[in-house]
C-alpha cells in the first residue's frame, strides 16, 4: 500500500455512489419481460434495450441512500489524494508550458449516472468526458481488472488508471483530442500518450517516498494487462490487431515507462 497520506493536496471528487438511479430496482427480469411483451406486440425487442440504456443514464438520481456512502470514506479520500497529486503535477507542467491548467472533477458512481457525454455506465469502465471536464469512475471496475484481466490489483494500479484518465483531460485542454476519433490507430496513439502522461505523474511522485519501488511494478502490470491483445485473448480467446483501440500490452507498458523514466512531456509522442 502506497503512503497516500503524504499527499496533502485534494482533488475535486463528487461522490454519487449513494444515489440510486431510476433503473436500480428494475432488474434484468423486468427487462426480459418488457422485451418479451414488445416482441409479442410486433416490435423489435432490441429497441427496448437501447431505450432502457438511455433511460438508465438519463433518469435523474434523486433518492439518496445516506447509510452506505455518507461522509468521506477511505476510498474517496484515496481518489481525492491521487487526483490532488495529478493537479499538483499538471498545474506545474502547464505553467512551464505557458498555459493554465483547469482541474478536472472526478465523479464516483455506481451503475449509471448523468454526464455531459450522454451518460456514464459501469459497463463502459472508467472514462473521461471532454464536454464536462469530468472523469467517471465506478470503482467496482477494479474487481474485474483483477479477476478477469489478471492485473495484480492494488491501490497503485487504481491510481494509474485515474492518472491515465487525467491524461485524457490534459489532451482535451491541450487540444489533442476534440471528441472525434477518426480511426482505431489514431485512438491507439491517444491512449498510449495518456499512459505516458500517467508515467509522468508517477515520476513526479518518485522522490516523495509515496511508492515502494516494487509498487510501481503494480502500475506497470495494470498498464500491461489492459493492453488490447491481453483483453481480446482473455475475453475472445483470439487477438485482432486491426480492432485495437488502446495498443498492445507491450506498447502500453512501454508508453508508461517512457513517462516514468524521463519525466519529460515532450517524449510522450507516439
Ligand atoms: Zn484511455
Amino acid at each position: 500500500m502506497a503512503d497516500w497520506d503524504k499527499i496533502t493536496r485534494r482533488g475535486n471528487v463528487e461522490d454519487r455512489r449513494g444515489l440510486r438511479n431510476g433503473l436500480a430496482s428494475f432488474g434484468i427480469t423486468g427487462v426480459l419481460l418488457v422485451m418479451g411483451a414488445t416482441y409479442l406486440m410486433g416490435g423489435n425487442p432490441l429497441d427496448v434495450l437501447t431505450q432502457i440504456d438511455i433511460e438508465q443514464v438519463l433518469t435523474p438520481a434523486t433518492n439518496e441512500d445516506t447509510s452506505q456512502f455518507a461522509g468521506i470514506d477511505s476510498y474517496e479520500q484515496f481518489v481525492s489524494s491521487v487526483l490532488g497529486s495529478t493537479n499538483d503535477y499538471w498545474n506545474k507542467t502547464f505553467l512551464e508550458l505557458g498555459n493554465t491548467y483547469t482541474e478536472p472533477t472526478l465523479v464516483l458512481f455506481r451503475g449509471g449516472t448523468n454526464s455531459g457525454c450522454s451518460g456514464a455506465t459501469s459497463a463502459s469502465g472508467p472514462h473521461y468526458c471532454p464536454a464536462d471536464l469530468t472523469i467517471y469512475l465506478d470503482e467496482t471496475f477494479f474487481d474485474e481488472l483483477t479477476t478477469q484481466l489478471g492485473a495484480s490489483g492494488g491501490d497503485v494500479a487504481e491510481a494509474y488508471v485515474i492518472a491515465h484518465e487525467v491524461g485524457h483531460h490534459v489532451q482535451n485542454l491541450l487540444g489533442t483530442i476534440d471528441g472525434t476519433r477518426l480511426t482505431n490507430s489514431d485512438s491507439v496513439e491517444i491512449e498510449l500518450q495518456a499512459d505516458c502522461y500517467a508515467g509522468l505523474w508517477a515520476h513526479s511522485l518518485r522522490d516523495q517516498g509515496i511508492f515502494e519501488p516494487n509498487e510501481i511494478a503494480e502500475a506497470m502490470n495494470a498498464a500491461e494487462s489492459v493492453g488490447d491483445d491481453s483483453i481480446q485473448q482473455k475475453t475472445q480467446g483470439e487477438v485482432h490487431p486491426e480492432s485495437w483501440t488502446h495498443g498492445s500490452s507491450a506498447d502500453r507498458l512501454n508508453a508508461f515507462t517512457i513517462g516514468y523514466e524521463t519525466g519529460d512531456i515532450k517524449k510522450c509522442t507516439f
